[in-house]
């Protein structure tokens, strides 16, 4: 039985709206929730990768029971402009699920960083995600029901040489999720973070290596160990949880 199925909910299709969904972890995420029955807003910049995510949606889709094919469109927005944040919140419509997933990420000495990055990070990574929550989370409580899910970051729990500000928006994103929580979840509304240690994706490489060696498990994750975490949280299954940081990190942040 798919997760959507699963749901006690009217006869509208769930729909989760996943940020950055055509590469990375936010990929796996959308084919994961596709999978499980969401209709998938698959957000991104490059209509081309867009197309190919959705096209791979409608065959994880049709994995499920009934093989009906799995339901994705792409809206393209830059998220480090605020009117493209506000256009992606009204063409996404309804949203059921929101999974603020697109991030950039910048290592390095801390006098190195020039301010336009700073301030690019600062708007992708954090701004973006406020001002969907602003957008879609009142709807979601309106209708007594609804799902946000942040891609924090282990970088945001411990301190890393050379990620005082890609650590500091993720700090950002478990503060407002607990802010958000207090706010929204009464009226049923649950709120979440995800913190993922080191990531195979499009990601420095020899980093990811690094400090998958420094982990517990002596390696690093694949995305679709984070989309499993994330497809819990966006499910009844988690019906309890609100308001919380969960590492998916190996280990790391526990020594
Ligand atoms: P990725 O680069 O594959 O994915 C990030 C996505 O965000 C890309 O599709 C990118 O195009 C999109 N994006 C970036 N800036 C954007 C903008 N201005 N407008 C629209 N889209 C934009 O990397 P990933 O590793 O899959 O990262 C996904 C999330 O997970 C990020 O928030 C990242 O910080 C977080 N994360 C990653 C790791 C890791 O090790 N890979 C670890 C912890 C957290």
């Amino acid at each position: 039985m798919s997760e959507r199925m699963d749901m006690d909910v009217d006869a509208h299709p769930q729909v989760a709206l996943v940020t950055g969904a055509t590469s990375g972890i936010g990929r796996a995420v959308a084919l994961k929730l596709a999978e499980n029955g969401f209709d998938v807003v698959v957000h991104g910049r490059d209509p081309a990768r867009g197309a190919s995510t959705v096209e791979a949606i409608k065959k994880a889709g049709s994995t499920q029971a009934g093989g009906h094919g799995g339901h994705g469109r792409f809206v393209a927005a830059d998220l480090s402009v605020a009117a493209d944040v506000e256009r992606l919140a009204a063409e996404a419509g309804r949203v059921d699920v929101l999974v603020n997933n697109a991030g950039i990420g910048w290592f390095g000495a801390t006098p190195d960083l020039d301010q336009d990055t700073f301030d690019t990070m600062f708007a992708t990574n954090v701004r973006a995600a406020y001002y969907l929550v602003a957008a879609l989370a009142p709807g979601m409580a309106e209708r007594g029901t609804g799902n946000i899910i942040n891609l924090g970051s282990m970088a945001g729990q411990i301190g890393l040489d050379g990620g005082a500000a890609y650590s500091a928006t993720k700090a950002a994103l478990a503060a407002l999720t607990r802010a958000w929580a207090a706010e929204f979840s009464p009226s049923g509304v649950r709120v979440n973070t995800i913190a993922p240690g080191p990531v195979v994706t499009a990601a420095d490489p020899e980093l990811i290596a690094q400090l998958g060696s420094t982990t517990l498990l002596n390696r690093p994750a694949q995305a679709n160990e984070i989309a499993e975490v994330i497809a819990f949280l966006a499910s009844p299954k988690a019906s309890y949880v609100t308001g919380t940081v969960i590492p998916a990190d190996g280990g790391r942040s526990a020594v």
